[in-house]
């Protein structure tokens, strides 16, 4: 109250644009700590990955994104995993760090994603190899965006086995565009997946939606999984970090596309949620919590329709907390 006070006696005085613009700052911290604390109310225990990263830390980015290239493969320690069956269709072929994973049936596999170049070969196709599966069965890859930590094997998977590749149109052109992100060479572009677009082997069909602003092209899915038999509708989240030029508008952008992955995953009744960073789904946690799972017990990657609208909430406010932070780039 003090402060407030000394603000308003300020006002009156010479300093009048300073007091103003100190009452802007204090306005504007009070804005980014209400959003901070419903995403955390939102969080509970379920997504402390997301709110540590989304919100407790984001980092601003400059208008200009730079295209580098891939640094030096960390040691195999740091990042290899065991792959896992998950669900009766899917299966886990991905890091310690990053998620691939493969829907399965009699007619063929859809992969999601597919790590480093460096870890996806040992880790999909020796994965696939380990589990029993056919890396020749794989018919479609989607990439939920051209991050070299998504994107890494889609070439070797294009090469080898003659995968269709889906990613999103503006993520091709990221893809074409870059000069340094694929010195072993690029993949070729394929089909580029657009909002509403099923992509379908067998009887395993994913939904597209479109949810830009983690990159442009981010795609997002909405697919099934069978749980000792029991159909589940999975959500799978595309893009996550703010890792864009932090301007209003992008932020802006990401957040309606927060909401409009939630409007789709509540209109499937969606109870499952997935995405392709352990730390934001934590996947290897629970693929370990899978082994000691009891009968009936329902499967740590089905959180329930109300967890997962939680978790939209906390990448809604925590980018209405960053586009406060970041306001002044335009
Ligand atoms: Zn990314």
């Amino acid at each position: 109250m003090k402060y407030l006070a000394a603000l308003a006696t300020a006002a009156m005085i010479p300093g009048l644009a300073y007091a103003q613009d100190a009452a802007a700052i204090i306005a504007r911290d009070n804005a980014i700590d209400a959003h901070l604390r419903k995403a955390q109310s939102a969080a509970g225990t379920d997504f402390t990955g997301t709110l540590s990263r989304l919100c407790v830390a984001p980092t601003r980015f400059p208008l200009e994104i730079r295209d580098g290239a891939p640094g030096r493969p960390p040691a195999r320690e740091t990042w290899y995993a065991e792959p896992a069956k998950v669900f009766d269709n899917l299966y886990f072929v991905g890091s310690k760090i990053h998620n691939s994973w493969a829907l399965v049936n009699d007619d063929g596999i859809i992969l999601f994603d597919t790590l480093f170049t460096y870890n996806s070969e040992e880790e999909i196709i020796g994965g696939f190899k380990k589990l029993g599966l056919d890396p020749s069965k794989i018919k479609y890859v989607i990439i939920t965006h051209a991050h070299g930590d998504h994107d890494g094997g889609a070439k070797l998977l294009q090469d080898r086995y003659h995968a269709r590749l889906v990613l999103g149109e503006q993520d091709w052109q990221l893809i074409e565009n870059s000069k340094n992100g694929f010195p072993e060479g690029k993949p070729k572009r394929d089909i580029a997946g657009d909002d509403g677009q099923k992509i379908t082997v067998g009887d395993n069909t994913v939904n597209i939606v479109t949810t830009p602003g983690h990159t442009k092209g981010t795609l997002s899915m909405i697919f099934t999984v069978r749980d000792n038999g029991r159909p589940l509708t999975a959500v799978y989240t595309g893009g996550t970090a703010f890792n864009f030029p932090s301007t209003g508008s992008n932020f802006d952008i990401y957040i309606a596309s927060q909401k409009k992955l939630a409007g789709a995953a509540a209109a499937a009744g969606a109870t499952v949620w997935m995405s392709n960073h352990t730390e934001f789904d934590q996947a290897i946690p629970k693929i370990r919590m899978l082994a000691g799972r009891k009968p009936g017990e329902p499967s740590p990657f089905e959180i329930g329709k109300d967890a997962i609208s939680r978790y939209f909430v906390v990448g809604e406010e925590c980018a209405e907390a960053a586009k406060l932070k970041f306001a002044d780039l335009k």
